[in-house]
This record gives structure tokens, C-alpha cells and sequence, in this order.
């Protein structure tokens, strides 16, 4: 096979069910596209059977390419895996569980033939979702929209189409705590979004619990913004101003005979915020601080214990 026009990659985690359904859907409205792709299905240690049934799609078409991860690494990097193992001269990231609607692709594609070097999916509707996870995510887009320096186009995942340029630039930031949504933002080039109707779930239950939802959110404000941190400056520069602002008002009520700081309670406020607020500050440090420890380890993004041949390999 010759280099393939597109790459679509799709990472999964417990998604048996779904597999058959996302192959046959993507290969159908790929086949319609008209020319030579590829389909990199990420493993990202999946344990309910995917695995095997990834294999077996993979028997049944060589244009499928199984990257198998030793273990769990999470999506952003599973998604990561399949940008390096892709050689598509466009590249589409898809959800497995199909909330991505395959079709979409079409319009993402007629965009890229105009040109544009990014061109991700905007959800205009989601079905089939609670009102916490609408309301938090909403919230989630808004809140990075502000903080950040980069500006990443609100209510969009990581369902887009990007050019092999746009790949080539993202395989060489290896940085280890990814929000790839933010790191396409940031490189620039060509961007247009498409909207869209994000489906409900075609079967099985979210991967993404609340606990790895926020990890998304502190990675995407760590990533791009130094905003808490600067946060501990403000509540310092405001607490002393407060405390300067304090000093002569005191001792003028002082020697005009008002009594009015009697007791320990407003000591023991002042304590106990500017305490909380200290070790607030302090955790938001640790916060970056064991980002760029994770950083200088150096240990490889993620370990796969089976990744895709190369035709081009075989043949020498
Ligand atoms: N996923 C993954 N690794 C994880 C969690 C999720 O590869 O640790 C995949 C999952 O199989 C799906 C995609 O990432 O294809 C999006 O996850 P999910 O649909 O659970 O997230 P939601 O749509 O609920 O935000
Ligand atoms: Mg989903």
C-alpha cells in the first residue's frame, strides 16, 4: 500500500461494543472519500475484549493499524500514539464510542481540500448527556478560554482534521501533561471549525469520571497559563495592603479611646485565611512544580507492547 491520503485515529478504552459499529461506519464514509486511508486504532490498555476484537479488524483489513499500550495511559495520549504512528497527509482524531458522528468527516475533509490546515468540530448540540457533564464541560471551555493565553475555540474536543504539517509541528512537543486541543490552538496555521450534533454514547458508559476530567482541566490551565500562580502575588499584595491600610487606622482608634478590636476572633480569622490562603498557594506551586519534575524525568509519553508494521519495512 502507498502512502495513505488520510489517517483517522480513534483511542479506546473499554469499547467492545462499539468497535464493529465505529469500523464499519468509518470505513464507509472513507471508502466514499475516494482515496487510499488508514485506521489507527489505539489500545490504550482497554481489558473488556477490545483488544482481541481490534485484532481481528485488523486481520480483516490491512488498512487497519492496532497500537496496543502496555497499559491505561489516558486518551490525550493515546491520541498522541496515533499522531506518531499516522502518515496520512490529513489526519482526523474520533472519538471510538460515537459520539463523533463518522459522517462529519466528509465536511472536515471539503475543509481541508479549501485549504484549512485545522479544521475541528464544534459541538453546536450534545445528546444524550446529563446536565452536570453539559454544565461542567460549558463551564470547563469558558473558564480556559479566559485564564489562557492561547485562544482555543470554545466547545470543541478533540474531534478535528489537521494537515501533516499541523502533525508534524505537534509530534515535536512532547510534553507530557497534554491538552492537544490547546496544542493545536497554539501552533497557528490555517483554523476553521465545522459544528456539529455530538451523539449520544453508542453503547457502554463514559471513560472520563470526574477525577480525569479535572486532571483535563488542570493540565489545560497548567499548559497555558501561569494565572494561578500569579493568583498567590494578587491575595499577598492585597493581604498586606489591607495590613498597612490597618496599622494607622488602629492606632488612631486607639488613642481616640475606641475599643473596637476586643477579643481573639478577629485574630483568629486573620490566621486561619491567611493561612488557608498560603497553603493554597503553596499547593498550586506543588502543582507546577511536579509538573516540570514529570518533565525532566524524561520517561517515554507511553509503552506499547504492539505497534503496526510498516509495509515499507517488510519489504527491505
Ligand atoms: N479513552 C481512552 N483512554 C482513557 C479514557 C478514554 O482512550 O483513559 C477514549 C475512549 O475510549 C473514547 C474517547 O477516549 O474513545 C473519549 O472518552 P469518553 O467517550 O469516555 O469521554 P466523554 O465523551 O464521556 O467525555
Ligand atoms: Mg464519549
Amino acid at each position: 500500500m502507498t502512502q495513505p491520503i488520510y489517517s483517522i485515529i480513534a483511542p479506546i478504552y473499554n469499547e467492545h461494543e462499539s468497535l464493529n459499529e465505529l469500523y464499519r461506519r468509518v470505513s464507509s464514509v472513507m471508502d466514499a472519500a475516494g482515496e487510499n486511508w488508514e485506521f489507527i486504532l489505539v489500545d490504550d490498555g482497554s481489558r473488556d475484549g477490545s483488544t482481541e476484537i481490534i485484532h481481528q479488524l485488523a486481520q480483516g483489513d490491512p488498512r487497519i493499524r492496532p497500537v496496543i499500550f502496555a497499559r491505561n495511559f489516558g486518551h490525550q495520549i493515546a491520541v498522541t500514539a496515533g499522531l506518531d504512528y499516522s502518515r496520512g497527509k490529513a489526519v482526523v482524531i474520533i472519538d471510538a464510542d460515537l459520539q463523533d458522528p463518522p459522517e462529519v468527516i466528509q465536511e472536515l475533509i471539503k475543509k481541508w481540500k479549501e485549504g484549512y490546515q485545522v479544521v475541528y468540530a464544534v459541538r453546536e448540540e450534545r445528546e444524550g448527556e446529563g446536565w452536570f457533564k453539559t454544565l461542567t464541560a460549558s463551564l470547563f471551555y469558558r473558564l480556559i478560554y479566559r485564564i489562557t493565553d492561547v485562544k482555543i475555540p470554545l466547545d470543541t474536543g478533540d474531534f478535528r482534521l489537521m494537515d501533516r504539517d499541523v502533525v508534524n509541528v505537534l509530534n515535536t512537543m512532547r510534553e507530557r501533561h497534554r491538552f492537544l486541543r490547546g496544542m493545536s490552538a497554539w501552533v497557528g496555521f490555517r483554523q476553521v471549525g465545522v459544528p456539529y450534533k455530538r451523539a449520544a454514547r453508542f453503547a457502554g458508559t463514559t471513560k472520563y469520571p470526574l477525577r480525569k476530567m479535572l486532571q483535563l482541566a488542570e493540565n489545560a490551565v497548567t499548559s497555558f497559563s501561569y494565572f494561578p500562580l500569579q493568583l498567590a502575588t494578587y491575595m499577598g499584595f492585597f493581604a498586606a495592603g489591607l495590613g498597612i491600610i490597618a496599622i494607622p487606622v488602629v492606632i488612631a482608634l486607639r488613642l481616640t479611646g475606641w475599643q473596637f478590636f476586643i477579643g481573639q476572633a478577629t485574630t483568629l480569622i486573620a490566621v486561619l485565611f491567611l493561612g488557608g490562603v498560603q497553603l493554597i498557594s503553596l499547593g498550586i506551586l506543588g502543582e507546577y512544580l511536579g509538573r516540570v519534575y514529570d518533565e525532566v524525568r524524561g520517561r517515554p509519553l507511553y509503552i506499547v507492547s504492539e505497534s503496526p508494521t510498516n509495509e515499507e519495512e517488510n519489504e527491505d
